[in-house]
């Protein structure tokens, strides 16, 4: 199957539920090109410089998502293209965000990375890190940035059930925190678990190899 084809399959599948983010870290700008040609606006970069140079070489209406972990001193690479930032997981990114959002003069939208996985590998905050992230001084003082919502990682395995429990209880929080902050966006399910992940809630997807097919082993 082409590029095409697997975008129009999962296309079918996520309808107007959830916004699909094609994940494309590794893949080359010639698969890029191949999804934006069959309609693809938003992709998913997990490394700041191969995102930097990636913006930097396809066309200006590519929305880029960062989804993987942010080292602060990495921040300054993506701020000028970045649209959405999947993986905030604590106040002092969150501080270098607005800042080099606000020297760029570009309000950056965020979503916090919870932490909802049985694995010790995966990044993300718990519920009361959460809290204090949201109404802490230094959000609220924020000028160049928007916390619009949740991201999570569901642990890998193939036991259905323990995937659902995760991501159930990352829309419960979600549900629970809307009202308050405005939240508009649930970023969750991989390649493994979009269903799982569209029947508890999601509205995001983010989605690599079955666009683009597996990757080599150390990503
Ligand atoms: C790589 C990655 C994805 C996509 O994974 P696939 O299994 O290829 O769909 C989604 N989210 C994050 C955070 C990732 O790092």
């Amino acid at each position: 199957m082409s590029v095409a084809e697997n975008l129009n399959q999962l296309k079918s599948e996520i309808g107007t539920d959830a916004i699909l983010v094609a994940v494309s870290k590794t893949k080359p700008l010639e698969l890029i090109s191949e999804a934006y040609e069959a309609g693809q606006r938003d992709f998913g970069e997990n490394k700041a410089q191969e995102m930097q140079e990636k913006a930097e070489k396809l066309p200006k209406d590519i929305q880029w998502h960062f989804i993987g972990h942010l080292q602060r001193n990495k921040v300054k690479y993506i701020i000028p293209h970045v649209h959405l930032i999947h993986s905030v997981d604590s106040i002092r990114l969150l501080e270098e965000i607005d800042k080099r959002a606000t020297n760029a003069n570009r309000t950056v939208q965020v979503l916090l990375q919870v932490y909802i996985a049985k694995e010790e590998s995966k990044f993300g905050l718990d519920e009361s890190e959460l809290q204090e992230i949201l109404k802490s001084v230094l959000y609220r003082n924020a000028t160049h940035l928007k916390i619009v919502g949740l991201m999570g990682m569901a642990t890998n395995t193939s036991n259905q059930e323990t995937v659902a429990k995760e991501f159930q209880y990352l829309k419960e929080l979600y549900d629970q925190l809307k009202p308050t902050y405005q939240f508009t966006t649930l970023s969750m399910g991989m390649s493994n678990d979009y269903q799982i992940a569209l029947d508890c809630g999601s509205n995001m997807v983010r989605i690599g190899s079955k666009i683009f097919g597996e990757r080599g082993l150390t990503n």
